[in-house]
């Protein structure tokens, strides 16, 4: 059974390694993290959030539902219109244990690339709300957070929610 990290957890900060070998157990955490991702009704999964040093992730596409388990992922181009979209995030709760959401500006669209369960290395052009989760998520494998993007005032405003928590 998979458990969530949250943050402060210093394996949230963290960078991960490269996974080498796609084995059985990489497949089953992956499964693990969509049915967790659903459950907690997110958007996107990051292995160290799980508490994986590791560069994978499984994301889904809200409005298509379709569900992308990346190894290695790398953002190869960013384009240079930028967008603000709402930013949660499940390792990052507020008091009543919920995701605190902030505005977060990214560029617009993206170019991915990844290793596919079969070990292909994959792409997509993604724009919307995949581009924003894929930001997000790879960041995650960087140990960084979404709040890392947020003025110095607004990430105390989220920070003072995390705290309330405790
Ligand atoms: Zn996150």
């Amino acid at each position: 059974m998979l458990q969530m990290k949250l943050c402060g957890d210093l394996v949230l900060r963290s960078k991960c390694e490269p996974v080498d070998n796609i084995t059985p157990e990489l497949l089953h955490t992956m499964d693990e993290m969509v049915s967790m991702m659903d459950a907690q009704n997110g958007v996107g999964l990051a292995a160290p959030q799980v508490g994986f040093l590791s560069r994978f992730l499984v994301m889904m596409d809200p409005d298509t539902k379709t569900v992308y388990r990346m190894i290695n992922p790398q953002i190869t181009s960013y384009s240079d219109e930028k967008c603000t979209m709402e930013e949660g995030c499940l390792s990052v709760l507020g008091s009543d244990n919920l995701p605190v959401f902030s505005n977060v500006t990214r560029p617009a669209s993206v170019i991915v690339e990844w290793t596919n369960d079969s070990g292909e290395r994959v792409g997509a052009q993604m724009s919307g709300l995949p581009a924003r989760i894929v930001q997000h998520e790879t960041d995650h494998l960087d140990g960084v957070l979404f709040i890392d993007h947020l003025s110095p005032v607004r990430r105390e405003m989220v920070m003072r929610k995390v705290r309330r928590r405790k």
